[in-house]
């Protein structure tokens, strides 16, 4: 069994972000650099070797939403937003949610704007198991409910499939001038989520939300594994 997975049963949870990203980039994905930090300066010196900007955000077993918990903050610019921000994310949890476990801090990467976001998700069908889902970010997802899914097993002609049943699809393929989206690497993506689900039987739920999808390159910024 992966290590990070069987340690984290034994402690009755799920996987932290950071051992999702871990997992995630252990198959493949392109997850962005990062570090998991235990206070303010740790944070200011992460974010110096990573290089600005940085992205802020909580690490705990019992926040599942960390911005509605005040957990993100993004676009940090110097070393001084850091520190900054690193005491404004452990306030803003401390009010919202103030029997949560904090792990650290995980400072990393920010992605630069103009990709889309996807969403990558996994979850069990009660009568064909693990499904693979897959659907393009915030109102598609949430308000539109745009979004398509398949059982494993999971091939790139699948996934390219699956990419392609959206009703939004046109969005990735390129509109209004827009340079189309690395479609290719999204179901590439996919395909990896699909081999970590059938290599790891205990994982209930997967949620990569968002993945973003540039000209080149597909980049998950947020992953939630549920064992
Ligand atoms: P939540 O638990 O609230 O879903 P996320 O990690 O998804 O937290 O962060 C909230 C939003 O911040 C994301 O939907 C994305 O738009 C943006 N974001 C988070 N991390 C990054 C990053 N590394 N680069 C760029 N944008 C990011
Ligand atoms: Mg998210």
């Amino acid at each position: 069994m992966n290590k990070w997975i069987q340690e984290a049963l034994e402690q009755g949870r799920s996987l932290l972000e950071t051992e999702a990203w871990a997992l995630l980039s252990d198959y493949g994905l392109a997850m962005p650099r990062h570090k998991l930090v235990k206070s303010a300066g740790e944070a200011a010196s992460a974010a110096a070797e990573i290089g600005y900007p940085v992205v802020l955000k909580i690490v705990s077993r019992d926040i599942v939403h960390k911005s509605d918990a005040g957990g993100v903050r993004v676009g940090l610019g110097d070393s001084a937003s850091v520190e900054a921000a690193y005491a404004g994310i452990l306030d803003s949890v401390a009010s919202h949610a103030p029997d949560a476990r904090v792990e650290g801090i995980l400072v990393s990467e920010m992605l630069p704007s103009g990709g889309t976001e996807c969403i990558i998700g996994m979850t069990w069908d009660p009568s064909f198991g693990p499904a693979l889902m897959v659907g393009l970010g915030g109102v598609f997802v949430e308000v539109l409910k745009d979004v398509s899914f398949r059982v494993l097993p999971l091939s790139e002609a699948d996934a390219l499939a699956m990419i392609g049943e959206l009703k939004g699809a046109a969005l990735l393929r390129g509109v209004r001038g827009q340079k189309p989206r690395d479609v290719k690497a999204l179901a590439q993506a996919l395909v990896k989520v699909a081999k970590l689900v059938e290599e790891n039987p205990q994982i209930k739920e997967i949620d990569i939300n968002p993945c973003i999808v540039y000209e080149t390159g597909a980049v998950p910024v947020d992953a939630r594994i549920i064992l």
